[in-house]
């Protein structure tokens, strides 16, 4: 028996169903969520890679940097995981050890991991040039500044300080360790959108220099923009650039920024200091209705 809404769809059913009214937000952009290493500090993500390299080297299995940077962006201790599932590094482990590594080894090396990190961010924690003069565009558009990482905790409390006397302190900082599951997944971008209180998650662009950065963001609702040159990516901090010949570097930027294209981002860049007029096309993009 139909009741008297059921009646009404019936007789809605026979004309007006083709059509549904849609909400869209035309409003600007609230908020940015910054990612940590390569993003805002630490020119070419090195902190993270030097340690996976030598947590290898302590259990006799050598790897090199670009295999510790293939996993760069996960919870530390699903970066050293996914290391050990890399079929070279496997096989070098079976080599060795006379068996594939077992998550009993995964987790020593990532209690091996923690106070070899700790003893060496601070080395790593100088600010991407441009990243204060970037904040301060953010912060002049109103936008709330949130950040996610790879990071744990106990790690983040230490670039806290190191970022704060170089003069950038975000709104919020979630880390892999406070939420269920870090990037890909998208709870660390969702947890700052409801410390920062902001919404829709459209109003929202996540920033960063890898590729699980730029699906967190998707994962979220949220605009994406990746940075090519100053992160993980590349690999390569400043210095290692300059010596780069011109058209090599054009080479390997090109790379990376297809990457990041084929991951989805909406768009790429070199570097933070060139996210600001990503921010007045995506402010024109919503006020036409457009979603990420
Ligand atoms: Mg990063």
């Amino acid at each position: 028996m139909l009741g008297a809404g059921g009646q009404r769809n019936q007789r809605k059913a026979k004309g007006t169903m083709d059509f549904a009214f849609q909400r869209s937000y035309r409003g600007p952009l609230k908020g940015i969520i910054l990612d940590w290493a390569g993003t805002t500090m630490d020119y070419g993500c090195y902190a993270p890679a030097v340690v996976f390299v030598e947590v290898y080297r302590r259990k006799q299995v050598p790897i090199s940097i670009q295999e510790a940077r293939v996993p760069m962006g996960a919870h530390k201790k699903v970066h050293i995981r996914k290391i050990s599932q890399l079929e070279p590094v496997a096989q070098r482990w079976e080599t060795v050890h006379g068996r594939r590594p077992t998550e009993e080894d995964i987790e020593a090396m990532f209690q091996e991991f923690i106070p070899l990190q700790l003893a060496c961010l601070a080395d790593y924690a100088d600010l991407i040039p441009g990243t204060l003069e970037a904040l301060k565009d953010f912060r002049g558009r109103g936008l709330k500044i949130g950040s996610t990482t790879g990071y744990t905790g106990d790690m983040m409390k230490l670039l806290l300080q190191e970022a704060k006397r170089r003069g950038y302190e975000p709104d919020a900082t979630v880390c892999a360790t406070d939420v269920p599951a870090g990037r890909p997944e998208p709870w660390m971008c969702l947890q700052n959108a409801m410390q920062l209180r902001i919404f829709p998650m459209e109003a929202i662009v996540k920033v960063g220099d890898t590729l699980p950065d730029i699906e967190e963001g998707l994962n979220a609702g949220m605009w994406t923009v990746g940075l090519a040159r100053t992160g993980n990516e590349l690999g390569l901090n400043e210095a290692e650039i300059a010596r780069l010949p011109a058209d090599v570097l054009e080479a390997r930027l090109a790379v990376a920024r297809e990457r990041m294209r084929q991951t989805s981002a909406h768009y790429v860049v070199d570097a933070i200091t060139d996210v600001p007029p990503v921010l007045d096309e995506i402010n024109a993009r919503l006020a036409r209705g457009e979603r990420p």
